[in-house]
Formats: structure tokens, C-alpha cells, sequence
């Protein structure tokens, strides 16, 4: 398969949608960023790797990141975790209240705010130093110790989380946070802020596509269980209130952030990421949609 031929012919198909859509701009740093920008970056489980574009520049990862703390929650309650959070399709806006009231403060998975909100505080509670952690646990993932948090993009999507803040009040009132609400955000937005760029969330989520040899790290231990269901949970709730369409349209375990980026995983195959900031109306990436779709259209390598 000529992968790269394939990433390049994707290029020209996708080139009419470049200033679709816009980037996020209710987190003010985000706003600051250049929209017309685009990357992708895919890594077969063999050591072969294509690339395009803006592959190497840093971006702020947001949502993807609660990929990386689930993985560590998961590896520390087990399946206790349920508890706490459900493992259903929300339906929703990622921010929604709407369904938490409702539900009692049990959020429906790990992946929309509320989720990983609370995945936020199972980490406080349970590590010694979290900050410190969860960069190491993100580093050694990709295999680039040069990868760190964006204190400006943290500090100013802290000053205006009135959402999230909803949102971790309304737990905390339903007795599903631990620790105090400010340590809470701080640390959420912090880990939405970490900056990655494609080439290394590609080599990160090859761990969710390799399940032969369990990745390790610092007792996080991503085992074929744990991987299978940290997949399947990508596949029905990666994408929001747009997890259906991504799964019909691209077919693969996945995750998206406003920061524009998007990883989807090929279990035994690849991984894969690509980034434009410029996003649809459900906070998705619309270049790293049409990208992807045509990817595996293109392979026919996805998971149906
Ligand atoms: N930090 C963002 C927020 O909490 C993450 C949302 C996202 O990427 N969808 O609103």
C-alpha cells in the first residue's frame, strides 16, 4: 500500500474544506492560534511512519487527554471506577449539564467534561504528585520527554471554565468529587493543556493499538483488557454528541479536542493523528474528519 501517495491524494480532496469552520475561541489562548493549519501523522505497528504537513508543530491536545487519564484511573480503581462514572454515549455537548442533573451526578462516560472532571479527582486522590505523573505517564507513552503543559493555555482556560465549574459543583454537591473543586479544575485544565503534535500522539495511542505487548508505566499497566475497553470506549463516545457519525463515516476507536486534533486507533494496524484547528459546531476537527474518513475509504483498513 502506498500510504503516502494515499495521505497526499487526501490533501488535494480536503483542500475546498481549509476555511470551514473556525477555531475554538471560547478558551481565549486557543483563539490566538492559526487556523489554517493542517497535519497528519500515521504509525504503523511495524516501525513505518507517513507524514504531511504541519506534522511536528505542537498543539494543545484538550479532550484527547482524557484518553491518558482514564488509562491511569482505570489502572488505579479497576472496575470500581463504574461507580463513578457510566460507560454510555451521552448524546450531548461535551460541556452539557443537562443530563448530570438529571443522572444525579453520575456522569455518562469518561470522555465528556463531567467524566473526565471526576477522572481528574480519582488522580488527586490516589498519586502522590498527579502534575507529575501524568506528564511522565504522557512522555513516556509518545517516547519524548520534551512534551509538557501549556501553563498559558491552562491558566486562561481556568479563568473562564464557568461551564466546568457548573459542572464540578453539581458533582461535588452529589458527592462525586473528593477534592476541593478549585484543586480539581486546576488540575483539569492543566492536563488539557499539555501541547503535543501529531507524530507524538501517533506513537502515544500505538499502545491502544498494540495489545501483544502491554505497554507499562509506573503501574499504569495498559493490558489487553484495559485496552479493549479504553477502545470501545473511544469508538461510542470519542466524538460527543458526534461519536455516531465519526464511527460511520471513519470507522475507528478515536478522540477529538477543540484544540483541533484528532487520534484514531486501527487495533493491530496503526495509529493515526491529524490536526487542523478549525472546528464544526460539535467542537470537531472538519479537516481531521474529512482526512480520516477518506483514510480508511482509502485503505480499506477500519475496523468493519
Ligand atoms: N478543556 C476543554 C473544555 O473543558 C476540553 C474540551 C474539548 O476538547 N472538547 O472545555
Amino acid at each position: 500500500m502506498n500510504y503516502q501517495k494515499i495521505l497526499e491524494d487526501i490533501y488535494e480532496e480536503i483542500k475546498p474544506f481549509a476555511h470551514d469552520g473556525k477555531q475554538a475561541d471560547y478558551i481565549p489562548a486557543l483563539a490566538e492560534v492559526d487556523p489554517d493549519q493542517f497535519g497528519i501523522y500515521l504509525s504503523l505497528l511495524d516501525g513505518k511512519h507517513f507524514s504531511l504537513g504541519a506534522c511536528e508543530s505542537k498543539f494543545s491536545i484538550q479532550s484527547i487527554s482524557k484518553v491518558f487519564s482514564l488509562a491511569i484511573a482505570l489502572s488505579i480503581l479497576g472496575k470500581d471506577l463504574w461507580q463513578r462514572i457510566g460507560k454510555e454515549p451521552s448524546g450531548t455537548a461535551f460541556n452539557s449539564l443537562v443530563q448530570l442533573e438529571y443522572e444525579n451526578g453520575k456522569p455518562r462516560n469518561p470522555f465528556i467534561n463531567a467524566g473526565a472532571i471526576v477522572l481528574a479527582d480519582v488522580l488527586l486522590t490516589h498519586l502522590e504528585n498527579p502534575e507529575e505523573f501524568f506528564i511522565n505517564f504522557v512522555r513516556t507513552l509518545a517516547g519524548n520527554p520534551a512534551i509538557d503543559y501549556s501553563t498559558e493555555v491552562a491558566t486562561s482556560e481556568q479563568g473562564c471554565c464557568y461551564l466546568n465549574a457548573s459542572i464540578a459543583y453539581l458533582l461535588k454537591h452529589h458527592g462525586n468529587l473528593e477534592n476541593d473543586v478549585e484543586r480539581v479544575l486546576h488540575f483539569y485544565c492543566l492536563m488539557c493543556s499539555v501541547e503535543m503534535s501529531c507524530k507524538d500522539l501517533a506513537q502515544a495511542f500505538k499502545a491502544f493499538a498494540r495489545s501483544s505487548e502491554p505497554f507499562s508505566h509506573a503501574g499504569v499497566n495498559l493490558t489487553i483488557s484495559r485496552v479493549k475497553r479504553i477502545n470501545a470506549i473511544m469508538q461510542t463516545c470519542g466524538f460527543y454528541d458526534e461519536a455516531g457519525e465519526f464511527s460511520f463515516l471513519v470507522g475507528l476507536p478515536g478522540k477529538s479536542g477543540v484544540g483541533g486534533g484528532i487520534v484514531a486507533v486501527c487495533p493491530s494496524k496503526y495509529a493515526i493523528a491529524v490536526w487542523s484547528p478549525r472546528l464544526n459546531g460539535r467542537g470537531n476537527s472538519i479537516m481531521g474528519m474529512k482526512a480520516l474518513e477518506l483514510f480508511t475509504t482509502y485503505t480499506t483498513e477500519s475496523i468493519f
